[in-house]
């Protein structure tokens, strides 16, 4: 499969672009196991990079101009490199561009000097996009560490995925953390990475699933979430109050104890709000030391929980998520939980192998019985990180 793409987005740069290009690096996407909406609280979050990936094929030019194109549509993007900026006119250009500028940015602050030259750019990917699978981060992380490489920028894997993260809020436009960038870039197979959002360290967890007989199941609702709709915005802005209203620089200060006072002092959509958040950071410590003391089969109770936080307490599910979520549970799940964003997009179970079919075809059935789309379900693994594949 990774042949196959390989070899198809350097035909596809060759057939844009007329040459062949340099090389062609990948980044995978990602899903959050488990600590949702903890990224922007500067809490914990324990994701993993999946085994779906998004290749760029890229050569430098000689002129300034950067130009992207994606087998995912047929127009081509042009820019001046040294002149990105945010503009309806970027439109999923904004990703890549948002990569190349952030790049040049953060070397400026960091006192390094590059030479950033254009460059041509094919892009082709297996992510679902819009599926909470962060095709997003996964194009900005293979665009980032290929100009790291071809600019000589000398940016390690962390400021990487910082450079992905400035380029998506600064460019694109969405207010999002650096969950799924770091997920895409310090990934290792069959490991999550359990990231502490405040002090960016992380450190990789043996997940262990197949060796316990266990898969993990995305089931892609097909329901569309746009990050930068209010959604999202204002949920980070429920976060802002309810940490200024308990006088703490953000809610990664609070532990369980803290909701006491909490109710006492906010209005109880913020103090719900606050809720969630405080008690998924727990969850998420919970989670990697169950992990890490009883193994995979252990985490099924903590995943749940989370979704019934996020459906009645952070207000972020959909009717599609909660039917997966539930049906895989009823069919033999250890555990299940929308993931991602939320408002859309797609729900993990933790299923026995042995029961990956009958999980699958029940959630099938119950779709089509309560007349929602038909969605997509597969299984993933843990993978590394974003790499040069050629
Ligand atoms: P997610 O990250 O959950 O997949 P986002 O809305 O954050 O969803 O990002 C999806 C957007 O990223 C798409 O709408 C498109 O603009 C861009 N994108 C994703 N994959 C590709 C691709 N292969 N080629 C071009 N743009 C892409
Ligand atoms: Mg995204």
């Amino acid at each position: 499969m990774t042949d196959t793409i390989i070899n198809s987005v350097k035909t596809g740069f060759e057939a844009t672009y007329g040459y062949a290009p340099t090389g062609v690096w990948s980044a995978p996407g990602r899903v959050n196991l488990i600590g949702e909406h903890t990224d922007y609280n500067e809490g914990f979050v324990f994701p993993f990079a999946i085994n779906r990936h998004t290749f760029v094929a890229i050569s430098l030019r000689d002129d300034k101009l950067a130009r992207i194109s994606s087998s995912f549509s047929p127009e081509i993007h042009e820019v001046e490199v040294t002149n990105i900026q945010r503009t309806e006119s970027n439109d999923w250009a904004a990703y890549p561009l948002g990569a190349a500028w952030a790049i040049q940015e953060l070397c400026s602050s960091l006192g390094k000097s590059i030479s950033a030259t254009g460059f041509d750019c094919h892009i082709e990917s297996d992510v679902p996009i819009g599926a909470g699978l962060s095709s997003s981060a996964a194009i900005e992380c293979a665009v980032a560490l290929a100009l790291n490489e071809l600019w000589d920028a000398g940016l390690d894997r962390r400021q990487l995925a910082r450079a992905g993260q400035m380029g998506e809020n600064q460019i694109v436009g969405a207010p999002t953390g650096i969950m799924d960038q770091s997920a895409s870039l310090l990934g290792e197979t069959d490991h999550a990475v359990f990231l502490d959002c405040r002090t960016l360290e992380s450190e990789a967890v043996e997940l262990g699933f197949a060796v316990e007989g266990l898969e993990l199941l995305i089931i892609d609702t097909k329901v569309a979430h746009r990050l930068v709709d209010g959604g999202y915005a204002s949920r980070r802005a429920a976060c802002e109050l309810g940490a200024s209203k308990m006088g703490v620089g953000s809610l990664r200060d609070l532990s369980i104890k803290d909701l006491v006072k909490a109710r006492e002092v906010m209005d109880d959509v913020t103090f719900r709000r606050v809720r969630h958040v405080v008690t998924e950071n727990q969850r998420v410590l919970d989670t990697v030391q169950s992990l890490r003391e009883k193994g995979p089969r252990s985490i099924g109770q903590l995943m749940h929980a989370s979704h019934e936080s996020m459906r009645d307490d952070f207000e972020i599910s959909v009717d599609e998520l909660d039917t997966a979520v539930e049906t895989a549970i009823r069919h033999g799940a250890i555990g299940a939980r929308m993931t991602g964003g939320g408002f859309g997009g797609a729900a993990i179970a933790l299923t026995p192998v042995e029961k990956i079919g009958e999980v699958s075809l029940s959630i099938l059935a119950e779709f089509e019985l309560l007349g929602y789309g038909k969605p997509d379900i597969f299984p993933v693994s843990a993978a590394q990180g974003a790499k040069r594949e050629v």
